[in-house]
């Protein structure tokens, strides 16, 4: 997946689910810097609460 696929559709790390517009406040998103290439990584709410809270 290049960067443009990855801003006009994210998804979940953990679960798979399509980052919607209407749920922009909701998730998080970390630059992974130990991956061969930076890669940008999102999660939505509550996979982030689960996971990383
Ligand atoms: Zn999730």
């Amino acid at each position: 997946m290049n960067s443009q696929d990855v801003a006009l559709t994210p998804e979940c790390e953990e679960c798979g689910t399509v980052w919607l517009p209407s749920d922009t406040e909701r998730w998080r998103a970390e630059l992974l810097d130990d991956e061969p290439v930076d890669h940008l990584a999102f999660w939505c709410a509550e996979c982030w609460e689960r996971g990383f809270a």
